[in-house]
C-alpha cells in the first residue's frame, strides 16, 4: 500500500472510487463546463451493479480499495447518489450579474 495519503480514511477512498464507477456507469454525470459531479436522476441500479460486478471480477484497478467487497460498492453506489445535487450546482446557480449588461461572455472550451 502506498504511503503519502496522510489523513486519508478508508471511507474516502472507497467513496472516491464508487464515484468513478458512477460516473462511469452513468448514475452520475459530470458538468463538461465546471466539473461538477451530479446525479441526473437516472438509477439504472442494475446496469451499474453489472458494471460494478464486472469491474471487481476483472479486479479492475477503479474499485482496487473495495478488493472483492461488492455489497460495499453497490450501497455506497446507491448512497452518494443521493447526496448530490440533480444538476450541477454551478449551472444552476442564477448569474451574478448587474443588470446584464455587465456579463461578459467568457471561452468555456477547454481545448
Ligand atoms: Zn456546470
Amino acid at each position: 500500500m502506498p504511503e503519502g495519503q496522510k489523513g486519508g480514511n478508508l471511507t474516502d477512498q472507497l467513496r472516491g472510487s464508487a464515484i468513478l464507477v458512477a460516473l462511469r456507469t452513468g448514475l452520475l454525470k459530470k458538468c463538461p463546463i465546471h466539473g461538477e459531479v451530479y446525479d441526473p436522476g437516472q438509477h439504472d441500479y442494475q446496469g451499474a451493479f453489472m458494471v460494478a460486478s464486472y469491474l471487481i471480477n476483472q479486479g479492475d484497478p477503479l474499485v482496487a480499495p473495495f478488493k472483492d467487497d461488492r455489497s460495499q460498492l453497490t450501497d455506497l453506489l446507491k448512497s452518494i447518489c443521493k447526496s448530490h445535487a440533480a444538476s450541477c450546482p454551478q449551472c444552476s446557480r442564477p448569474p451574478n450579474g448587474h443588470g446584464g449588461e455587465a456579463s461578459q461572455p467568457e471561452p468555456v472550451r477547454a481545448s
